[in-house]
């Protein structure tokens, strides 16, 4: 347990969901934390930018969680700024709309009994490889057909998972696969749609719960609770931390660079970092050797480039997320901010949309201009999904987000364990978070471990490290779930 009266100081690098989570944890036990980041705003990608007074989320994030005592702090933290959200997912396939998750039913209707057919053999056929004689998974793509058949993998998770990922799903870790969809067999799916038989401990989830203004909100009210415990001090924007010194156990110093060009160091007994677990060995005194730096440099991620755009009409559809499997359609996933909370238009005879285009830093996509790729996608929207006239745009804006999606190649596993090799001689250094731990984290696992962490400092036996590594899919709720006793109010807790 972190006695109150050392001079424990505990800095946190980045101040998006993972790091305020720690801090607030942290802050909440009375443990002096300073929050540092490069951004001028709090929240790292779950940002919600503002644009003529439409609010757009860096692409729609829901908050879910199925740990019930995680949704209880989430809810004491938001007060009543949560308002729930019906789900309607569809996945734009081939010129048809299907319901996402997977509806027999509608793919029936959709694509015609002989394509259901055929993916019922192509199931069949990948049961028997897989289940009956133990074919080996070694990508992505062996991933999905062990678990829907080719037919059913081609229609619905190829070619997006190819425009998310911008590479063959041969080529891609079939860890991501386990981590978003294990558990989801094809006989829930077949449940779901063919018998509705939703029973009261088991559904495919169709609601979720948001903040009202926006998904900002979460981090920027983690930060306001620490800002009143700590002082203004507390989280420190604008600044790029561009070095960590190891004195000894306990003992560091960061350096940073503020907007200016100004360089800074703060003294810490323990770090936190949410960096990128791909930066963070390379930024580290004494250095690390070539192998770590190799296998740091090796951890990628895709970019994004989102077009948010205003509409002089009512409503353009029904749905929480369209997902646009099409290559020759520029963006890969659509919201329409509307849809999750009024409040996120000014105005509300207009609506807005944002259009998510998935791309790697000096791609031919990163590379074209915001004008072209706003244009690009006003054009798709009319001209293929038939959503608007190109008359009804009132303006667009986009924002370009570098590390957005931790890619997990064939190698990925092997790079982080010697980099986490290397990590583990600097006492008092932990890692956390998506691009922290290089991790497919969603908000709610990246605040859990965040959490969980800040729990570990103080002195708890808990593991931060074991947050999304279930091998559940992650949208199955049972009644049974297990409750981690990790975030009651204080008077509550026990050791
Ligand atoms: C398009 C999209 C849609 C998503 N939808 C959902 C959803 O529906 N639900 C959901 O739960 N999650 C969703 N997510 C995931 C969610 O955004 C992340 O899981 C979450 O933001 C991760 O939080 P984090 O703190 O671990 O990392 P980040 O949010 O990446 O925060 C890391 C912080 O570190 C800072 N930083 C990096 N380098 C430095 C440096 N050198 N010095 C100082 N600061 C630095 C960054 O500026 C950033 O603020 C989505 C993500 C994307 C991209």
């Amino acid at each position: 347990m972190v006695d109150m009266n050392t001079n424990e100081h505990v800095v946190i690098l980045g101040a998006g969901p993972a790091g305020l989570a720690t801090g607030h944890e942290l802050s909440d036990s009375g443990v002096k934390v300073s929050v540092l980041d490069r951004n001028d705003f709090v929240g790292g990608l779950c940002n919600t930018n503002e644009y003529k007074g439409y609010k757009f989320d860096l692409g729609g994030h829901r908050w879910f969680s199925k740990n019930e005592d995680l949704n209880n702090w989430f809810r004491r933290l938001m007060g009543d700024e949560v308002v729930w959200v019906n789900r309607i997912s569809r996945i734009y396939y081939d010129g048809g709309y299907y319901l996402y998750p997977i509806s027999i039913l509608n793919v029936i209707k959709n694509a015609g009994i002989l394509t259901i057919m055929h993916a019922g053999i192509t199931y069949l056929w990948s049961a028997l490889q897989y289940s009956i004689f133990d074919k080996s998974i070694n990508n992505m793509r062996d991933a999905y057909v062990a678990q829907f058949g080719g037919k059913l993998y081609d229609m619905f998770f190829r070619r997006y998972s190819e425009k998310v990922w911008g590479l063959p799903c041969e080529k891609l870790s079939s860890d991501w696969v386990s981590q978003r969809s294990a558990g989801l067999s094809i006989w829930t799916v077949i449940q779901e749609s063919l018998m509705k038989t939703k029973s009261d401990n088991e559904s495919l989830i169709e609601e979720f719960m948001y903040p009202r203004d926006g998904y900002v909100r979460i981090p920027q009210r983690m930060a306001e609770d620490i800002v009143t415990k700590g002082g203004p001090d507390s989280v420190v924007l604008g600044s790029t931390v561009t070095g960590i010194k190891y004195i000894g156990p306990n003992d560091f110093e960061i350096v940073y660079r503020k907007q200016d060009g100004e360089e800074y160091s703060i003294k810490a007994t323990t770090v936190v970092s949410t960096i990128p677990l791909g930066l963070l060995p390379r930024i580290m005194e004494p250095a690390c050797d070539q192998k770590v730096i190799d296998a740091a440099k090796g951890l990628s991620f895709r970019a994004l480039i989102t077009v948010n755009v205003i509409l002089k009409k009512k409503r353009v559809s029904i749905d929480t997320w369209l997902y646009v499997q099409d290559e020759d359609i520029l963006f890969g996933r659509l919201h329409e901010p509307k849809n999750w909370s009024p409040a996120m238009i000014p105005d509300q005879s207009t609506t807005s949309l944002v259009l998510e285009c998935f791309c790697t830093k000096d791609d031919h996509i990163w590379n074209m201009t915001d004008e072209e790729v706003g244009q690009q996608c006003i054009e798709d929207l009319e001209k293929k999904l038939k959503f608007i006239d190109s008359s009804e745009v009132i303006d667009f804006s986009c924002v370009r987000t570098l590390q957005a999606y931790p890619v997990y190649d064939l190698e990925y596993a092997g790079k982080i364990a010697l980099i986490n090799d290397f990590l583990g001689q600097f006492e008092g250094l932990h890692i956390v978070g998506r691009g922290g731990t290089h991790r497919y984290n969603n908000a709610d696992h990246s605040i859990e471990m965040g959490l969980l962490l800040g729990r570990k400092i103080l002195g708890y036996d808990v593991d931060h490290m074991d947050v999304n590594t279930e091998p559940e899919y992650q949208e199955i709720k049972r009644s049974n779930d297990s409750k981690r006793d990790a975030y009651k109010l204080e008077g509550e807790r026990e050791k």
